[in-house]
C-alpha cells in the first residue's frame, strides 16, 4: 500500500480562481477532497470526477463534523494510502484550525504539506476596496476574531489594548457582533469617528459593502442587511472603500457577465472576464452532439485523397476537430488533406487548423460567412467543395459557393441542441434579472436561450448585450433585444475588448481617489 499524504490547501477568499497554482495541482491528483463551507464549490469540479468529496459542514446524519471528527477522517484517508486535499477558505492557518490538523497527522505519522492560500483578511479586503497598509495611513494591521469561544470564563480578544495598538484592525467572524466590539474600540480609546467599512462575500458576485465611522458602521450594516461571511474593518484605509472597489477600477470588473457558448468553448471567455475582474455565469445554450455518417466520412475521405475537392471550408474550430476525429475513425489522418486546399472563417479556425498542422491557404478579413463566400467566389468556379459542419447550418455560404459556380458536398459532424440539463441556478439569476452583460458568439445561442426561457428574452432587457459579430446581432435584434456591443474582430479577445470599451465609455463622472 502506497503512503498517503494529506495537503492541507487554502482555497481563497471566494474567487474561485485565487486558489495558488500549488493549490490547484494538488487537488488535480485528489483521491479524496474534505472541504469546509467557505471554499468556493467550483473548485470541486477540479478534484479528479472519480474522488471522494466530503463535505466537513455535514456528516452523514447532517451534524456539523466536530475537529476531532475531522482530525480522524484526514489521519483515517491519509493512513489508508489516499491523497487527500484538505481545502479550506482563506489561508488554512488564519482561523482555519489547520494548525490542530497538521499537529493530529503528525501524531499519526501521516505525512503532510500545507499549501498557504490567499486569506480574505488581506486579500477580501483588497476586492472589498480596502488595501490592509496605506504610505503614510497605516503601517500596521492586526487580524483578530470577533467570535469569542462561549466557553472561555474571559473574553479572547483584548479589545481596549488593541484599540491603539494597530492602525488598521480587520474583525473576522464578527458580523454578528458588529455593535460591540465597535463600542469596545471607542472605549479602548479609538476615536468615534474612525472610518470603518463591513464587506460581505468579497471576492463573489454576491460582494456587498457598507462604510462609514466606528460609531454608524453597526446600524448601516444593519439596515443594509449585511450578514456573514462578513470583513470588518477599522481604521484610516476603510475610507479607500468605495474609491478602491474593484468596479470603480475596471470596467468589468464585479459585472455578472452570461456565458452561452458550449460548455468546452466557454472556457477561454470566461478566463478573459475573470482577468478582467467580471464573474462568468455560464450558461451553454447549445451543446454540440457529433453526428457523423461513418459511411458518409468514409466516402469523403477517399474522395479527399483521390483529389476529388478543389477546397475544403471549415467554418468553426469545432468543425475542424470533429472532422479531423472523422477522417481518423474512418481510417484515415489528416493527410487526407494533401490535395485539397483549405479555407477558414476567421482566427480561430485557422488556429484550430494550425494545431492539427494544417495551414489555410485563405482567411477573410471579415469572420462571417458572407464574407467566406466573397474571398472564395473567384477561386472556386468548375470545382468541387467540401464543406463539414453542423447540421441545420446557415445557407449562405454554399449557395454563394454554387453561384461562383462551385459544386458543393456537405458534411455533417454535429447536431447543434439546446442543452438537456441547464444550470437551474444561473437561469434563476438570469430570470431575476442579475445578469449585467450578456455575451453571444453565435446566432444558434440566441435562439436557444430564447427557447430556454419560453421565447422570451425580456430578462435581459436591463443587461448590456454583446455579440461577437453583426449576424448574430441581426438575431439577436430579430429577438428583440437592444444589442449595445458587435465585436470587431469577431473573436473572444474582440468581444471582451469592445465590451470593457463600451462600458469604460458608459462609466459615471469620475470620482477622485485621496
Ligand atoms: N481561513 C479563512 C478565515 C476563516 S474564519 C481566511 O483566511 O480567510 C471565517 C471568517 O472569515 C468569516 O466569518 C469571515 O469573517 C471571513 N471570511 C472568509 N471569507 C470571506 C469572504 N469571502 N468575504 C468576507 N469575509 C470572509
Amino acid at each position: 500500500m502506497s503512503l498517503g499524504h494529506v495537503w492541507l490547501v487554502g482555497a481563497g477568499p471566494g474567487d474561485p480562481g485565487l486558489i495558488t497554482a500549488l493549490g490547484l495541482a494538488a487537488l488535480r491528483r485528489a483521491d479524496v477532497v474534505v472541504f469546509d463551507r467557505l471554499a468556493p464549490h467550483e473548485l470541486l469540479d477540479e478534484a479528479p470526477s472519480e474522488a471522494i468529496r466530503i463535505d466537513a459542514g455535514k456528516s452523514a446524519d447532517n451534524h456539523t463534523l466536530t475537529q476531532d471528527e475531522i482530525n480522524a477522517l484526514l489521519v483515517q484517508h491519509g493512513s489508508a494510502g489516499r491523497r487527500v486535499v484538505r481545502l479550506k477558505g482563506g489561508d488554512p492557518y488564519v482561523f482555519g484550525r489547520g494548525g490542530e490538523e497538521a499537529i493530529a497527522l503528525a501524531k499519526a505519522g501521516v505525512p503532510c504539506t500545507v499549501i498557504p492560500g490567499v486569506t480574505s483578511a488581506i486579500g477580501g479586503l483588497a476586492l472589498g476596496g480596502v488595501p490592509v497598509t496605506h504610505r503614510g495611513i497605516a503601517t500596521s494591521f492586526a487580524v483578530v476574531t470577533g467570535h469569542e469561544d462561549p466557553t472561555k470564563p474571559q473574553e479572547g480578544v483584548d479589545w481596549a489594548r488593541l484599540a491603539g495598538a494597530s492602525d488598521t484592525i480587520v474583525v473576522l467572524m464578527g458580523a454578528a457582533r458588529l455593535d460591540g466590539i465597535a463600542r469596545a474600540l471607542i472605549e479602548g480609546g479609538r476615536p468615534a469617528s474612525t472610518p470603518a467599512a463591513v464587506i460581505q462575500e468579497a471576492s463573489t458576485p454576491r460582494q456587498r459593502a457598507v462604510t462609514g465611522t466606528l460609531a454608524t458602521i453597526a446600524e448601516a450594516a444593519q439596515a443594509a442587511k449585511i450578514e456573514a461571511p462578513a470583513l470588518f474593518v477599522i481604521g484610516d484605509v476603510a475610507a479607500f472603500q468605495q474609491s478602491l472597489a474593484p468596479s470603480a477600477l475596471a470596467p468589468l470588473a464585479g459585472k455578472r457577465v452570461l456565458v452561452t457558448r458550449t460548455r468546452a468553448q466557454a472556457s477561454s471567455l470566461a478566463e478573459a472576464l475573470r482577468l478582467e475582474g467580471a464573474y462568468p455565469l455560464l450558461l451553454p445554450a447549445i451543446e454540440l452532439e457529433r453526428r457523423v455518417d461513418a459511411s458518409a466520412a468514409a466516402r469523403v475521405a477517399a474522395a479527399l485523397t483521390e483529389g476529388v475537392y478543389g477546397w475544403t471550408v471549415f467554418t468553426s474550430a469545432n468543425a475542424v476537430e470533429a472532422f479531423v476525429d472523422a477522417l481518423f475513425e474512418a481510417g484515415g489522418d489528416a493527410r487526407a488533406l494533401a490535395r485539397t486546399r483549405i479555407a477558414a472563417i476567421g482566427t480561430a479556425t485557422e488556429g484550430a487548423l494550425r494545431t492539427r498542422g494544417l495551414r489555410a491557404n485563405l482567411v477573410p478579413t471579415e469572420a462571417i460567412g458572407e464574407a467566406l463566400g466573397t474571398a472564395l467566389a473567384p477561386h472556386v468556379g468548375g470545382t468541387r467543395v467540401l464543406l463539414p459542419r453542423a447540421e441545420g447550418a446557415r445557407d449562405t455560404l454554399p449557395a454563394a459557393l454554387r453561384v461562383a459556380g462551385a459544386e458543393v458536398d456537405e458534411l455533417t459532424l454535429y447536431l447543434a441542441a439546446p442543452p438537456a440539463e441547464p444550470p437551474a441556478e444561473v437561469l434563476a439569476a438570469l430570470r431575476a434579472g442579475e445578469v449585467d452583460v450578456a455575451m453571444f458568439t453565435s446566432s444558434s445561442t440566441v435562439t436557444n436561450l430564447a427557447s430556454m426561457l419560453g421565447g422570451d428574452l425580456s430578462a435581459l432587457s436591463g443587461a448590456v448585450i454583446a455579440c461577437i459579430g453583426p449576424i448574430v446581432a441581426e438575431t439577436a435584434r430579430e429577438r428583440g433585444l437592444r444589442v449595445d456591443v458587435v465585436a470587431e474582430p469577431h473573436t473572444i479577445d474582440g468581444l471582451v475588448e469592445a465590451t470593457r470599451a463600451f462600458l469604460h465609455a458608459r462609466r459615471p463622472a469620475r470620482t477622485e481617489v485621496r
